[in-house]
């Protein structure tokens, strides 16, 4: 009898731990058991359905530092697509981003961001450029937070949606949020009547990537991955104008395909290519990368230091750099920190300083 009872308790307990994780990973996956299959496919077949979130819009260009940039009207408007994530290098990456784009007129900033928060960071930014932006809170879904994930491709299919369903005419640009831009570059792909193409300078065993140009055309390609890709290049390679993103545009979670993928989706020939940058001669944008920062955790107690109104100043900028992200700062745990005066006078914070 006590056996059949327990056998029920395990019976109950098995059929509870199934609905929880079925529940649990339906929500973040969308499907089950990856291994092994190609991403790709299966991403053709069921479209992974992230859970985007338009944060904020502003239309409204206010750089009214500069009457010039803000008026000229008749020039077709730039969609910048930025897929960005947080770390503490994202703010600095998209400060420096956000300080090119204010120089270039008729420009919409999308910045999708991989995380499920709408930051406000990240809309505090957009905001002091003046510049018209999207913000999107467009997170990855779950299977893809191992390694070699196709990256930024939840936040870019998140700002494609976006634009299809706001936006009938300009021209669109996925720049992400570590690249270097010429100004040079705005006035190149504004033109675009379809799809052009453009050098991207440092990527891969090459140091460049572009298009090889004969007759005014587009013959060929110089990328030192080929990969069985029709078109070999980076994503920062090339602008679309909005007229002709197809219904069908879309960019698959394949790591190393997005590029191809997306401009194979849009239906393009190569005779469709339109070389930009004195015929793919010059580099006017770079595939920068910035060195990883390891976010370090500090033992500080700000709200003690903060009670003290000579420190305030201070203890604001502890709240500053644990609101960047730059530092994790926990009145418990962390390591040690110090304060230095006259070289040689080191005072530990974990005691509330006397020195200054
Ligand atoms: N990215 C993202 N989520 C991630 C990793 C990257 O949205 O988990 C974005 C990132 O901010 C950048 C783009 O995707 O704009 C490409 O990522 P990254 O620069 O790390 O890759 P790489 O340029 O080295 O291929
Ligand atoms: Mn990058």
């Amino acid at each position: 009898m006590k056996s059949i009872c327990l056998l029920k308790k395990v019976f109950v307990m098995a059929i509870f731990l199934c609905t929880f994780f079925l529940v649990f990973f339906w929500a973040n996956m969308q499907i089950l058991n990856l291994n092994g299959v190609d991403t790709a496919l299966i991403s053709k077949m069921r479209p992974l359905h992230v859970k985007s979130r338009l944060c904020h819009v502003n239309l409204i260009d206010g750089r009214n530092h500069n009457e010039a940039i803000a008026n000229k009207s008749d020039l077709k408007m730039i969609y910048y697509i930025t897929p960005t994530y947080p770390r503490p290098e994202q703010i600095p990456e998209l400060t420096r981003l956000g300080h090119t784009l204010m120089h270039v007129p008729r420009i919409h900033w999308i910045i999708a961001d991989d995380q499920s928060l709408c930051s406000t960071n990240v809309l505090n930014l957009l905001r002091r450029t003046g510049l018209p932006f999207t913000h999107i809170s467009s997170p990855k879904p779950y299977v893809y937070k191992g390694t070699n994930f196709p990256r930024g491709v939840s936040n870019r299919r998140a700002a494609l949606v976006w634009l299809r369903e706001n936006v009938r005419e300009g021209v669109m640009y996925f720049g992400d949020d570590d690249n270097t831009v010429d100004l040079q570059l705005f006035d190149e792909i504004r033109r675009t009547k379809k799809v052009s193409m453009f050098p991207v300078g440092l990527i891969g065993d090459y140091g460049i990537s572009a298009p090889i140009i004969k007759d005014g055309k587009v013959v060929a390609f110089f990328d030192s991955w080929p990969g069985s890709r029709t078109f070999p290049v980076d994503m920062a390679g090339f602008a679309v104008n909005i007229e002709f993103l197809t219904p069908t545009a879309t960019m698959p979670y394949s790591a190393g395909h997005e590029e191809d993928k997306f401009l194979m989706s849009l239906g393009i020939k190569l005779d469709d290519i339109e070389p930009l940058a004195d015929n793919c001669s010059k580099v006017l944008v770079w595939h920068t990368k910035t060195v990883k920062f390891k976010k370090p955790n500090l033992k500080i107690d700000i709200e003690r230091i903060s009670k003290l109104p000579k420190y305030e100043d201070f203890a604001n900028l502890l709240k500053e750099t644990s609101r960047l992200g730059m530092a994790g700062i926990f009145s418990k745990n962390g390591s040690k920190t110090f304060i230095i005066k006259d070289r040689k006078t080191f005072e530990p914070l974990s005691l509330l300083p006397t020195l200054v």
